[in-house]
């Protein structure tokens, strides 16, 4: 697979600092039932990669210590690691909000049965990828079948009350582009969505969040082989807007990997730019006694992906996120 750092590295882009750190937005692995072609982390059913205990001991100690507000739990496929649910119900103990980076499919692999119901159970926030209301567009993104099985595990949360007006139960959509060009207004096609899956399947939940798709590994090294890899930069520089620089998810969230060393953003630790002390890589243990508000961010030509039109963050469009 083609690396596309060295031609994001010589892409300035705006400096910025961290602000004061709400969501700590924990990578357990890159194992995953599927092999989207988007994906930024380049998972897989083949990858190895897995947090150990040990690891999640130290991930329970910094939300409790730091007085966390958010654990983001993603992968990979996170229910997938043998940490997910001691992570997801201790901190749930603390009085800690708890969000599922949730592929959906992953509800029919062998030994998560009962997975909906546990997330009900602890009031997980879910944020589940769903590219496309129609079937091929979703299974051209995300594998052949993942449309259908995708339907059924959204229906099965609806079941337990997600989506549903009053059950306190959240259950976000996540869209991204199928190729290189931004995604369309985000309230616009939330509209759209829940029309579509409501008449055709009933389904009902809470957010749309549009994502543009970063430059970076697999879908990075589809476009350098189809030769739009420039194209697609130029189209996410020309619709920079600086407004969209406030909003960034790593000026309040850090993110840690499955060995639990750290980084402003998933994105940077996809392409291996950690935190650093003493041109040391900083491990989250060492953070227990150390705030990060004020440090600067390791930015790059990719962070154009963050703020490109009306803007990408964990929560979807920026500036209708914030409304
Ligand atoms: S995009 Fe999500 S579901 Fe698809 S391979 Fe990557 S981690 Fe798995
Ligand atoms: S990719 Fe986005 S979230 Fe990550 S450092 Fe750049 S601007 Fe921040």
């Amino acid at each position: 697979m083609r690396d596309t750092w060295p031609l994001l590295d010589k892409i300035p882009f705006p400096a910025i600092r961290r602000g004061t750190l709400q969501t700590l937005q924990v990578n357990v692995g890159y194992r995953c039932n599927q092999s989207c072609v988007h994906c930024h982390v380049n998972a897989g059913p083949n990858r190895t990669e897995e947090m150990e205990a040990a690891t999640a001991d130290v991930v329970l100690a910094f939300l409790e210590k730091r007085r966390i507000a958010t654990l983001d739990i993603t992968g990979g496929a996170p229910e997938l690691n043998a940490n997910f649910r001691r992570l997801v119900t201790a901190a749930r103990d603390m009085g800690v909000k708890v969000m599922d980076r949730h592929n959906l499919t992953v509800q029919e692999q062998p030994g998560q049965e009962d997975l909906p119901e546990f997330l009900a159970d602890n009031q997980v926030e879910i944020v589940a990828s769903m590219p496309c209301y129609l079937q091929d567009n979703v299974d051209r993104q995300r594998g052949k079948g993942v449309y259908d099985g995708s339907v059924r595990a959204l229906k099965r949360l609806n079941a337990l009350g997600y989506g549903r007006e009053g059950s306190g139960l959240t259950l976000n959509l996540v869209y991204n582009p199928l190729g290189p060009s931004l995604p369309p207004p985000q309230a616009e096609l939330e509209a759209d969505y829940k029309r579509i899956l409501g008449e055709r399947f009933g389904i009902a939940f809470n957010n749309l969040f549009t994502l543009a798709n970063m430059p970076i590994q697999r879908f990075g090294a589809i476009l350098m082989s189809q030769g739009q890899f420039e194209t697609y930069l130029d189209t996410l520089l020309h619709a920079h807007r600086d407004e969209n620089l406030d909003g960034v998810m790593c000026r309040t969230l850090l993110s840690v990997d499955w060995r639990g060393y750290t980084y402003d953003c998933d994105f940077n630790q996809m392409l291996d730019l950690p935190l650093t002390h003493r041109a040391k890589r900083t491990h989250l243990s060492e953070l227990l006694e150390h705030d990060i508000a004020g440090n600067s961010i390791r930015v790059a030509g990719h962070c154009f992906g963050c703020t490109a039109g009306q803007g990408s963050s964990c929560g979807g469009a920026l500036k209708e996120a914030a409304e």
